[in-house]
């Protein structure tokens, strides 16, 4: 017998709109990778946005994907349905890593306001990006090199809390699609959130830490996450976690040349299925 698999990936959709075909041909392409590695597939629910998670979006993404065909093999059976890990139920995990990254002085608490930031952080290089943080709140001393370790209060709620990174440092992976990369810290991005001031951790965290948790080997995800990939590894290196691999697909326009996004309402798995279009004509339409 052949030994199983380590192969582990996940499917990571947000709660926050129905899924589109853009949002198909990623989880369709992380699916074909899993199963062509005859691995296990994880399905995460990443509804950590109070504000703009919803249960019936939660429901029609996992309805949505099995209609396609996509299966995936961990959690608890549900009526035949393995049921998602679900990250607003995760909390404390995510807490244990934002204790030991502010305790070693890698994060910061941060005061500034939306409008100081509107103010003075620099824009983002694309669009889908939160602007380069200015380092208005990032002390002066201290991070990874300061001696001793750093008083962690006993909650993070009121503030927002930073990872500081590494200015001037490259941070360079292999993506399994687009090969080597190369993003400057500091410069392609900057001190980025980690927990947010209404006491929710950021989606760089959770993702990291439940990345690492649920030992998923590939992370196989959209073009438009691949500098978030770069924070990511600086998260796992200051965790001292072995990042994953990581695989970008192509993002999906629409015919305008626009990105289609979730208020892309035509487009939706949901109403290409309501006007009759089969899982076969719409896996023919992926790149
Ligand atoms: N939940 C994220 C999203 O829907 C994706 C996270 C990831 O794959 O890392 O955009």
């Amino acid at each position: 017998m052949s030994p199983a698999s380590t192969y582990r990936g996940r499917l990571a959709p947000s709660p926050t709109g129905l899924l589109h075909l853009g949002h198909a041909q990623t989880f369709w392409m992380a699916y074909q990778r899993a199963l062509q590695a005859k691995g296990v597939l994880v399905m995460r629910n990443e509804d950590l946005d109070p504000q703009r998670s919803k249960p019936e979006f939660a429901a029609a993404m996992l309805e949505d994907l099995r209609w396609l065909g996509i299966w995936w093999q961990e959690g608890p059976d549900v009526g035949g349905l393995h049921a998602p890990y679900v990250q607003s139920r995760r909390r404390k995990f995510y807490l244990d890593a934002w204790r030991r990254l502010v305790r070693a002085g890698y994060v910061y608490p941060c005061r500034c306001s939306r409008k100081d930031l509107a103010r003075s952080a620099q824009a983002p290089h694309d669009e889908d990006d939160e602007p380069i943080y200015p380092g208005t709140c990032r002390p002066g001393i201290g991070g990874p090199q300061a001696s001793g370790e750093i008083a962690v209060p006993e909650s993070p709620a009121g503030l927002n809390w930073r990872f500081r990174v590494p200015d001037g440092e490259a941070i360079t992976f292999d993506d399994g699609r687009l090969g080597p990369q190369l993003y400057i810290a500091g410069d392609d991005f900057g001190d980025f959130l980690v927990w947010r001031r209404d006491d929710v951790p950021a989606y760089q965290l959770a993702v990291v830490v439940d990345d690492a948790a649920m030992r998923i080997i590939e992370v196989v995800r959209g073009a438009d996450l691949l500098r978030s990939t770069a924070r990511q590894i600086l998260i796992d290196r200051a965790l001292g976690w072995e990042p994953p691999a990581w695989y970008h697909c192509p993002l999906m326009n629409d015919e305008r040349g626009q990105r289609l996004a979730k208020r892309h309402d035509a487009l939706s798995l949901r109403a290409l299925r309501e006007q009759g279009r089969k899982p076969d004509e719409i896996i023919a339409m992926f790149s």
